[in-house]
This record gives C-alpha cells, sequence and structure tokens, in this order.
C-alpha cells in the first residue's frame, strides 16, 4: 500500500533502537525524511547511516535528551516545519507506591507527559497552519491495563491520554491528526533488561524468564518493533485522517478487555 507520505518530513524522539528505532525505519521505508533523536550520539549515527543507506531518504540527528527542557529546544529548532511527530522516551522505573517521592512523581510527569504535550504545542501550530500534520505518541499498555508496579508510568501517561484526548479533537479540524500507541512487551533493549532482572532475582536463565512471559500473551510471542512501526507509519499515513484521538493497543492480546 502506498501511503501517500513520500517527501513528508518527521521527527522521531527516542529513536535509535527499539519502537523508536521502528517507527523511524518504517516511515523512511514510505519515503518520509526524518530527524532522528537520541541521548547517545554513536548508535544514533549508526541507525542514522543505516536508515539512509537502506531508503534513501535524508536523516538529520540530533542527540539530545528529550526530556530536557534545553534538549526539547534543540529538537524544535531542527523540527521546524515537519509535517508528522513521533513522541518518545524511556518509561520511568518500577517500584511501590509508597517509595516514590514528588522528585521521582516530576521526573516521571516531565519525560512522559510534559515532554509529548510541550512538543505538540510547539510543532503542531504550523502543522495547523499548512492544514495538514500526524502526531504518533509512544505511550504503553499501561494505560488501558495499569500495571501495578509501573504506577509512575501508569500516572504520567494517563495525564497524557487525557490531555491527548481533547486535544486530538481540537486540532482534526485543521488536518491534523493525533493518535496514541500503546506497546505491550516488544522484543527490545527495555524487554531484555527486564527478563534479566527477573531471570537474577529467580535465578533461571534469561530465555526461560522471556519464555515464561511469553506464555502469557495469547499471540505467544513479543512484538516486534517493525509491526509496531507498520502501525506508526499507517497512522502517520494519508489513510488515517478518520482516526482521532484513540488508544491504539498492540499487545498480542494480552490485555482482556472489550473495549
Ligand atoms: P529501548 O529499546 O530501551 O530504546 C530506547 C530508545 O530511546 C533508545 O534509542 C534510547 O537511546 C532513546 N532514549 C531513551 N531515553 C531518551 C531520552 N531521554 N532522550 C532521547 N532519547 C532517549 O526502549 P523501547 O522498548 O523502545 O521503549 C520505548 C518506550 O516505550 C519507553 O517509554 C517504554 O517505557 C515504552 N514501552 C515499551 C515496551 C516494550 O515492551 N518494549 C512496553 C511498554 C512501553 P539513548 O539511550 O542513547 O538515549
Amino acid at each position: 500500500m502506498d501511503l501517500g507520505i513520500r517527501g513528508r518530513r518527521a521527527l522521531v524522539c527516542a529513536s535509535s533502537k527499539g519502537l523508536g528505532r521502528g517507527c523511524a525505519e518504517a516511515l523512511a521505508e514510505a519515503g518520509v525524511d526524518l530527524i532522528m533523536n537520541a541521548r547517545s550520539p554513536g548508535p544514533l549515527a549508526r541507525a542514522a547511516e543505516e536508515i539512509r543507506a537502506a531508503h534513501g531518504v535524508k536523516v538529520e540527528e540530533v542527540a539530545c535528551d528529550v526530556t530536557t527542557e534545553e534538549g526539547r529546544a534543540q529538537l524544535i529548532a531542527a523540527a521546524e516545519g515537519v509535517d508528522i511527530l513521533v513522541t518518545n522516551a524511556g518509561g520511568p522505573p518500577p517500584g511501590l507506591w509508597s517509595d516514590w517521592e514528588r522528585e521521582d512523581w516530576l521526573a516521571a510527569i516531565e519525560a512522559n507527559m510534559l515532554t509529548p504535550i510541550m512538543l505538540m504545542k510547539a510543532l503542531m501550530p504550523g502543522m495547523i497552519a499548512r492544514g495538514w500534520g500526524r502526531v504518533v505518541n509512544i505511550t504503553s499498555q499501561s494505560v488501558r491495563a495499569p500495571i501495578p508496579q509501573l504506577g509512575l508510568s501508569n500516572g504520567a501517561r494517563t495525564g497524557l491520554t487525557g490531555f491527548v484526548a481533547g486535544t486530538a479533537r481540537q486540532v482534526a479540524p485543521h488536518g491534523v491528526i493525533v493518535n496514541n500507541l500503546l506497546p505491550g512487551i516488544h522484543a527490545t533493549d527495555r524487554a531484555d533488561a527486564l527478563d534479566a532482572a527477573v531471570a537474577a532475582a529467580e535465578n533461571i536463565t534469561i530465555e526461560e524468564a522471556r519464555a515464561r512471559r511469553a506464555a502469557t500473551i495469547p499471540a505467544r510471542r513479543y512484538g516486534t518493533p517493525r509491526e509496531f512501526g507498520a502501525m506508526c507509519a499507517f497512522l502517520c499515513s494519508e489513510h488515517a485522517g478518520f482516526i482521532v484521538g484513540q488508544n491504539i493497543l498492540l499487545d498480542g492480546g494480552a490485555a482482556n478487555l472489550t473495549m
């Protein structure tokens, strides 16, 4: 299917690895020029070069921390005039409700709620002026099916979800389409780190930890960054203009929900 976005320009945050990389790759495959971002310049440069070589699109690299005001200022300057924004950042750490102090909450809210909101605030006016835009926020399955030990993520990302629910409907009349993509368990470095922690705690191999977790998913496997990226690219496509303010769960059926 031709996604109808060849020649458009996208900012994909936190995209040298994992789900962000999957989104960058799928957009590049559709002919979209990219601004890619991550904190570590080395892996970012390698990812950008691989995408240029594979898809022949222009790729600009901005190495910075998207969760800081300075990092966002750098990204916003580089991304002036973009048609597509994909927001992403690392997730907050797990823990227990009674352990988190005000500072932990402020960090989670800054990274996983205010960062995407500030990027939308900066970049959507240009999209509105040009009458076309797409925003995809990478959130989490925890927004629909909260994970007890991820209280910081549940809270901060639910705040973003509430903001998007209203805002997506305010910008849609101007041709700007905003949706959230909710990953369940996907095979990325983050998933490996979680499996390694379980393996160490329970004295089992990482393969065993992974197999146990995969067994809890009706699809009986982890999702892939490629599958995730394909859905992201579709939501950024010409065909997605009637999908407004949705929370799309990609979890292999893990959350047992009717809606
Ligand atoms: P990942 O494999 O660890 O990749 C994270 C990517 O983001 C890397 O490119 C990393 O590069 C970059 N990054 C992290 N923090 C950043 C920051 N502050 N500023 C700029 N770039 C940053 O992670 P992932 O699995 O793709 O997860 C992406 C998001 O989805 C996270 O918020 C995660 O909580 C959420 N999620 C993931 C899963 C899953 O199963 N994978 C499930 C639910 C939710 P640098 O380290 O060089 O910055």
